[in-house]
């Protein structure tokens, strides 16, 4: 009999790609959501906190046990089980809570989701995804605590005996991290996006999940037959025979093709008529290098050093951050190292910088600007530039660069970071390429004048298409807006390329639109000499560029030069005829 299934179809956010079909299995976590309020006489306060601390303290010893027993190939991903060990203790929830209990006279339960839910809204406010990320290591921490503290059973993964897909309200790094890939197809969460944790193991493990998806647990039955397609965010529950059957097939062709690319991902991004692209990662933490190395990045062409600032309550030291550009750059050597020195404010607000109390974020005292106010936070990153430039191939790079005098300054302090570091005997280079972003609209203006102080430009085409069109890159009312390949935006990195070939420097593209294989045919017409991604994009962007003609790109790119609206880069884009093998197939990998 022909199955007519529901095909009820379900939206949510990729967190891992891949295709996986196959038995739902429910995680049930009651008891850490329906929590009750009552207060505490206060010769119970000390008991309750003792059981609160119990509950702490079982829950550390959970967590150290996953640790302990983590696998080998998830060993680059310790650090971010360890944050979650130190968020135990974490003054805004473990002390806060105490104090809740205390002061308030309430139970434990009740002070943790209290406290819970203040410090995710403080986070919540801030639009960097990187951030609302940590919102979910906030989540996983304190809903961890509650289940020891209301006595529910934690998930048990471990002990799952059949091939099922879980269904969870949520799963934490450690959760995912014990997931025996012979037992577990792929996952699907209520909450959850791109950058949190849990879907960085899910890309490390390659296990099809799709997060974000608001109320699944409520719609899914154990049991039920459902499909993830992590690659376009979609679950599929009760599926007819014929959706199965196109998915089967999906599937098969999207593992094949998978297979094919990453066997190729160390063959370079060279055009049918022998043009090579050099592609590279972008990275916000040292152990995603791994990442970079094996999906066959030739270096990293950004290292978005703002995420050390931003993971912790006070400027890093010189030490902190010699410790890690070293390890970046050795690990990374012979090939280079973009470092971007601190773009920080704007979307990425600093808790424990006064300076980020602003109207206008965007337009405010971010990046360069604020380095330059306060020389004494920029000396210290300087200063361990330059000492970790001594044992690799380092280049350095300023970030939101609106003019010259910009440059100049930077330059000046790092001259004299390095007059320091002589004076004091440590040893240094300075053997190293100096380069900007190209983000800033006037920056792309006087790109002639900024040419004769730089070895290189970066396009940043996240800020620039922001700023170039005056749309707000994390505002989701204007997102339908915000699109990279507006004609302007071209324009601007053409004008940026023709500058650079003139002037004998680089031009790279780091944002996000070089991390889309179908953009690919636009970026080699536009004769960029460098691109850098989001590492798991580059097998996919390499296999692309390799079957395309840089001839052919060209007449392409001069034919969207042409082009007055979106609707005509898009009609054109349409038109452009990609390499039969990946018609059709430009999903992430
Ligand atoms: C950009 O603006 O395109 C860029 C790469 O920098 P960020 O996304 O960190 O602002
Ligand atoms: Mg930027």
């Amino acid at each position: 009999m022909v199955n007519q299934g529901s095909d009820t179809l379900l939206k949510g956010i990729s967190g891992s790609p891949g295709i996986c079909i196959g038995q739902a299995y429910l995680v049930d976590r009651e008891g850490v959501d329906v929590v009750e309020k009552y207060n505490v006489l206060p010769e119970g306060i000390r008991d309750e906190v003792n059981r609160f601390k119990t509950a702490v303290k079982k829950s550390e010893d959970e967590l150290t046990e996953v640790i302990e027993e983590l696998p080998e190939e998830l060993h680059h991903h310790l650090s971010i089980l360890e944050s979650h060990l130190a968020l135990f203790k974490d003054k805004m929830l473990y002390g806060r809570a105490i104090e809740a209990i205390e002061g308030e006279r309430i139970n434990a339960e009740w002070a943790l989701k209290k406290v819970a839910s203040r410090a995710k809204a403080m986070f919540q406010d801030i639009a960097d995804p990187y951030l609302q990320g940590r919102v979910d290591d906030i989540v996983q921490v304190s809903d961890r605590i509650m289940m020891n503290l209301v006595g529910a059973d934690a998930v048990n993964i471990g002990n799952i005996d059949k091939r099922v897909v879980l269904v969870a309200k949520d799963l934490t790094p450690a959760d995912t991290a014990r997931i025996q890939l012979e037992r577990i197809k792929g996952f699907v969460t209520d909450r959850g996006g791109k950058t949190s944790h849990t879907s960085i193991i899910a890309r490390t493990l390659e296990l099809p999940s799709v997060m974000g998806l608001g109320n699944v647990t409520a719609l899914i039955k154990n049991d039920d037959i459902i499909i993830v397609d992590g690659n376009e965010g979609v679950v599929i529950i009760d599926p007819s025979d014929e959706t199965l059957l196109e998915y089967e097939e999906k599937k098969a062709r999207y593992e094949a093709r998978r297979a094919n690319i990453k066997r190729r991902s160390k063959i370079p991004a060279t055009t049918v008529d022998g043009v090579t692209m050099k592609l590279m990662g972008n990275i916000e933490l040292a152990e995603e290098i791994v990442s970079v190395m094996d999906y066959g990045g030739e270096g990293i062409g950004l290292f978005r050093t703002e995420f050390q600032y931003l993971s912790r309550s006070h400027f890093p030291t010189e030490e902190e951050l010699y410790e890690q550009y070293r390890e970046v750059t050795e690990l990374i050597f012979p090939e280079p190292v973009v470092i971007r020195t601190l773009d920080i404010n704007g979307d990425k607000a600093l808790i424990y910088a006064k300076e980020n109390d602003e109207e206008n974020p965007a337009l405010g005292l971010r990046a360069i600007r604020f380095c330059l106010q306060r020389p004494d936070v920029f000396m210290t990153q300087l200063r361990a530039i330059l000492r970790a430039a001594a044992f690799g191939n380092m280049r350095v790079m300023f970030p939101m660069i609106s003019g010259v005098e910009e440059v100049l300054e930077a330059k000046a302090l790092l001259k004299e970071a390095a007059a320091q570091l002589e004076a004091e005997g440590v040893p240094y280079s300075e053997n190293f390429e100096i380069g900007i972003m190209m983000e800033v609209p006037s920056a792309v203006v006087m790109a002639d004048r900024l040419a004769r102080e730089v070895d290189f430009f970066s396009i940043g085409t996240n800020d620039l298409t922001q700023y170039t069109l005056a749309i707000d890159r994390g505002n989701r009312k204007v997102a339908h807006l915000y699109n990279s390949l507006h004609p302007a935006v071209l324009r601007m990195i053409k004008h940026v390329v023709d500058v650079g070939k003139a002037n004998d420097v680089r031009v790279c593209i780091c944002g996000e639109m070089a991390s889309e294989p179908a953009i690919m045919p636009v970026l080699l017409g536009l004769e960029l000499d460098e691109l850098s991604m989001t590492p798991q994009s580059l097998p996919a962007v390499k296999e692309m560029v390799r079957g395309l003609s840089f001839s052919e790109s060209r007449k392409f790119a001069e034919k969207l030069m042409e082009a007055t609206s979106l609707d005509e880069v898009a009609a054109i884009m349409d038109d452009f005829v990609y390499p039969e093998e990946n018609e059709n197939e430009t999903v992430p990998l």
